[in-house]
């Protein structure tokens, strides 16, 4: 066997994947096209224990994010870079209603260790549309994915595990249960190939459902808030006098391209929230590989044992990625459980339809 595993694929899910096998001495190899777009270098790379207007806890969030938090934090040493960033999120109220209803949650057990008061020294009221006050969010902040990625890729380059390319699936030939491809034979090929899954025959049956998104980059003058503002829209600090503004969600137009309408409707928002003028330095847009049960979508082809896939990381790459790595890992190394909600044996009666 010339490698245990070749991975599709150097997003997100790919670079999570190749940690967890490198951390087992697995010999690997990742193939990426770079020059193709990618979700995770587009994402504004938040992680955040309580979302939406409601302040619901995210999926597994007890689990997910002591979890990533240990992974991006252990790996911020092998690499010698900073790119986890914890930052709570500020969510103005947005009514008196709204108040009373947010501080009656901070009651609730699972909820309430998330949630602490702003602190009174912030100068909120200067900037931010925030009458009535406003919460914060604790357990949050971001990871610089760009960084992660790039670091995590001259690593693998320099160690031979990372090879630039197109990898084309009809190239592979599936033998007995090993792949060979290019003349090397190889275990496990494992595609975290991102919306890109739609055009590979092998896992296009999967119920994938891409979220289009957009953001914008700003500049506010010496805008002093260290926190994510959270109301609609987030404006992330990124430390360097810049902010990220996000984000859209479209189930149409999938495709890479920034949009007039993307950009209104982020600053129609952004006028809602933010007191002081800014302005646009760049706007970004990119695919989430969202599934219809918005979850994850880890598993072998129903066929070919030698064939997996890692993807369906949609709206939350950064908590989901190196927990069900390490479940995939110990799924194919130690012979673990996979977990039944992610698993795609949940969908095998597409593929035989
Ligand atoms: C606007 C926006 C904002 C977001 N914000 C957040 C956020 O704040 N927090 C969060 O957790 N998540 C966020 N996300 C979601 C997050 O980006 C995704 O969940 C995650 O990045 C998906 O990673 P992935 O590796 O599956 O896919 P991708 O990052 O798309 O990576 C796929 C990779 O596979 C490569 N590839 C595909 N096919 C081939 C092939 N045949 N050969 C070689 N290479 C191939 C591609 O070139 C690409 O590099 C956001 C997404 C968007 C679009």
């Amino acid at each position: 066997m010339d490698y245990d595993y070749l991975i599709v694929g150097q997003g997100l899910a790919g670079t999570s994947l190749a940690w967890h096998l490198h951390q087992c001495g697995k010999k690997f190899l990742i193939v990426n096209d770079s020059t193709r777009p990618a979700a995770s270098l587009v994402a504004a790379g938040i992680f955040n224990p309580l979302t939406g207007r409601k302040l619901v806890k995210t999926w597994l969030a007890d689990e997910l994010f002591p979890y990533a938090r240990r992974f991006y934090g252990e790996l911020e040493e092998t690499l010698q870079a900073r790119f986890l960033h914890y930052i709570n999120i500020y969510r103005p109220y947005r009514s008196v209603e709204e108040q009373n209803s947010y501080l009656a949650q901070t009651a609730e057990p699972g909820i309430g260790p998330y949630i602490q008061q702003p602190p009174a020294n912030l100068p909120y009221n200067d900037y931010l549309y925030a009458p009535h006050g406003g919460l914060e969010v604790t357990g949050s902040g971001w990871v610089d994915l760009p960084l992660f990625l790039l670091k995590s890729q001259e690593y693998f380059q320099q160690g031979g595990q990372y090879r630039e390319g197109f990898f084309n699936p009809d190239d592979m030939v599936l033998s007995g249960d090993t792949v060979e491809w290019n003349g090397l034979r190889i275990g496990k090929v494992i595609f975290c190939q991102g919306v890109d899954a739609l055009s590979n025959t092998l896992f296009n049956w999967l119920p994938f459902n891409p979220v289009k998104g957009q953001i914008l980059e700003i500049a506010l003058d010496k805008y002093p808030i260290d926190r994510i503002v959270n109301q609609g829209i987030f404006i992330l600090p990124d430390g360097e006098g810049k902010c990220r503004l996000g984000a859209t969600y479209s189930w149409h137009d999938l495709d890479w391209e920034t949009t007039e309408e993307g950009r209104q409707y982020l600053e129609e928002k952004a006028k809602g929230v933010l007191k002081v003028p800014y302005q646009v330095l760049k706007q970004r847009a990119g695919l989430r590989p969202s599934s219809k049960d918005r979850r994850p979508l880890v598993g072998f082809h129903p066929q070919f044992q030698q064939v997996g896939v890692f993807n369906g990381l949609g709206t939350k790459g950064v908590t989901l990625a190196p927990y069900f790595a390490a479940n995939l890992v110990e799924y194919m190394e130690k012979g673990k459980d996979l977990n039944l909600l992610v698993n795609i044996g949940r969908y095998f009666s597409l593929y035989y339809q």
